[in-house]
């Protein structure tokens, strides 16, 4: 069985928890395709550097909403992303976003940086990694606005099923991360049902969100595993065929 975690922050504080050895558990249990995804533009060399390592690793470039700062200075931030993201080894643009369920960045810093992650990937044909957390009411009307084909992932999906039939007319890719494991997170399994199976993707967002069971310490791309079954389980779908389906998705939309 091959797995592929669409979205793993492999660079996150590597000096208390090094990439290597969770990159050989997941290798173990079968995951032969990481993106690495970048939060700010440090990070992104880091995660391309540790790709050219690793011919199953795949960066991405972007500025992760909560770290996009101010506005005051972002104009200069963007142009550093343009040039950035002309290397051609990163594979996806994001993550981006909106997150107004943290205040670390101002929200009309968050909307112009996202309006700009977005121009990138149209223009430079990647998919654009989103991240939306207490926003989906905001970053709806943005898309809608700009009326064009997104093509790209709404990662870590954390809605109820209302929002997906607009996400999926965008041209977007549903992702979902550990919580869809946890006992509450019904709204999101009902979610996951309404998502087509050519546009499902999977990830573990590692470190962060833990699926049910790892709860408490440290995500790793290997639990995607735990994800995909718990998935497979509650649409009814047989483990291995989900696998495979969501791996070809991962593999055409990245194209790796
Ligand atoms: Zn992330």
């Amino acid at each position: 069985m091959r797995l592929f975690d669409t979205h793993c922050h492999l660079t996150w504080k590597e000096e208390e928890n090094p990439a290597l050895p969770r990159i050989e558990r997941a290798r173990e249990v079968g995951v032969d395709r990481f993106i690495c995804v970048a939060i700010d533009l440090e990070n992104a060399k880091r995660c391309r550097e540790l790709a050219a390592e690793h011919d199953d690793v795949f960066p991405t470039v972007g500025m992760h909403p909560n770290d996009v700062g101010s506005i005051g200075d972002l104009d200069s931030r963007i142009d550093a992303l343009k040039d950035l993201a002309a290397d051609p080894s990163f594979k996806a643009i994001g993550e981006t976003g909106l997150d107004f369920f943290r205040d670390w960045a101002e929200p009309d810093a968050q909307r112009k940086s996202l309006e700009a992650h977005l121009d990138i990937a149209r223009d430079r044909d990647l998919p654009v990694i989103l991240h939306c957390r207490s926003a989906i009411e905001e970053l709806l009307p943005i898309l809608r606005a700009r009326g064009e084909h997104t093509k790209g992932i709404m990662h870590c999906y954390s809605e109820g099923p209302e929002a997906v039939e607009e996400l999926l007319g965008f041209g977007l890719h549903i992702s979902f991360a550990g919580n869809v494991t946890y006992p509450k997170s019904t709204a999101l399994r009902e979610a996951a049902k309404v998502v087509p199976e050519n546009r499902l993707l999977l990830e573990t967002d590692a470190p962060f969100l833990a699926p049910q069971g790892k709860r408490g310490q440290p995500n790793e791309p290997a639990f995607v595993k735990f994800t995909l079954e718990a998935l497979a389980a509650e649409l009814g779908r047989d483990v291995a065929q989900m696998a495979a389906s969501t791996h070809a998705n991962a593999s055409a939309l990245f194209q790796v």
